[in-house]
């Protein structure tokens, strides 16, 4: 049997706690899922929600959202969270861009987001990719907004602005964890050098949504949780997910454990009076989880924020 996950076979056994009632995912088999499934494979695509088994698939693809990956499915990382396999990529796909864009318009999307694995590789980091994903979209679906969500692009230089300037709707890079626990989680990351990134976004192009994602359960204390708050609104993000981890084998980072639905709540509503523009927070919440739906709140959310100060 191939293992999916040869770089942690040497990691401690750390047993999978079993999950609460409130974790359980949605079943629903509708006729939309398998739409969804059937397009996703016509077009050779792959998507996060499978490569990270994503508890909210059937609910997702039900409503035809899925979140593409682009630039293969190998990561040049190996966080301890994630269940992406990690290794050395593929080269990249010329006529990708034309693929998600066909795919795009097949599933007749409103909003689309886009991802990507790691690609360290790459003398870019790939974001020359990211910008003809989204130019070759727009091309083909000029009313579908679009949300990225990329990689830190490290010791890339400024190849960031590439992704930049193909003005997507959203730009959201992952926070995904406190500072403390970078070095266990995400080892090949700097927690700093992803606040800039986002901090960039924003001051490079106002009119672009920034968005960033937390997970809780790894071991992170509230205090430290208050402290990404903060980060991220001195980043001027506009949108903070925070969302449960779920340890995806027994060779991951341990589940320390599993927040409560009030504990979401109560995180909201602090991140809220931080300042953001949309909090979604909640045991299921992923970052593209809700997008399309997330973004038209987004929308209204802004507007209403600019008339308020035109008042005030
Ligand atoms: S939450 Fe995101 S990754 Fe998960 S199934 Fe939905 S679209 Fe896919």
């Amino acid at each position: 049997m191939k293992i999916r996950h040869p770089e942690k076979i040497n990691k401690p056994i750390n047993p999978i706690k079993k999950k609460p009632n409130w974790i359980r995912s949605k079943l629903i088999n509708s006729k939309e899922f398998f739409l969804t499934k059937s397009i996703v494979n016509q077009h050779k695509l792959k998507t996060v929600c499978q490569e990270a088994n994503c508890p909210n698939i059937t609910e997702c693809w039900s409503k035809r959202h899925a979140t593409f990956l682009i630039m293969g499915d190998t990561c040049t990382r190996a966080c301890a969270f994630c269940d992406v396999i990690t290794g050395k990529p593929k080269s990249l796909n010329p006529i990708e861009p034309l693929q998600i864009a066909l795919a795009v318009n097949k599933l007749n999307l409103k909003h689309t987001v886009i991802t990507s694995v790691d690609r360290d590789d790459l003398v870019d980091g790939g974001a020359n990719h990211f910008f003809e994903v989204i130019n070759e979209v727009r091309k083909q679906n000029p009313e579908t907004t679009i949300e990225v969500l990329t990689p830190d692009f490290l010791r890339k230089g400024e190849s960031y602005k590439k992704v930049i300037e193909a003005k997507p709707d959203v730009f959201n890079h992952n926070i995904e964890t406190v500072p403390g626990l970078y070095r266990q989680v995400r080892p090949g990351s700097i927690y700093f050098a992803s606040i800039e990134l986002l901090k960039n976004v924003k001051k490079i192009d106002k009119n672009i949504f920034t968005k960033s994602g937390l997970m809780v359960g790894l071991g992170e204390n509230k205090d430290q949780i208050i402290q990404v708050m903060d980060d991220l609104r001195s980043a001027e993000v506009d949108f903070l997910t925070i969302g449960q981890y779920l340890q995806p084998s027994i060779k991951h980072h341990p589940l320390d454990r599993y927040y409560n639905p009030d504990e979401f709540e109560e995180l909201k509503t602090i991140a809220e009076t931080k300042g953001f523009l949309l909090v979604s927070s909640s045991p299921l919440t992923r970052s593209s989880y809700h997008a399309d739906e997330d973004f038209a709140e987004l929308q209204k959310n802004r507007i209403n924020q600019t008339n308020a100060q035109s008042i005030s």
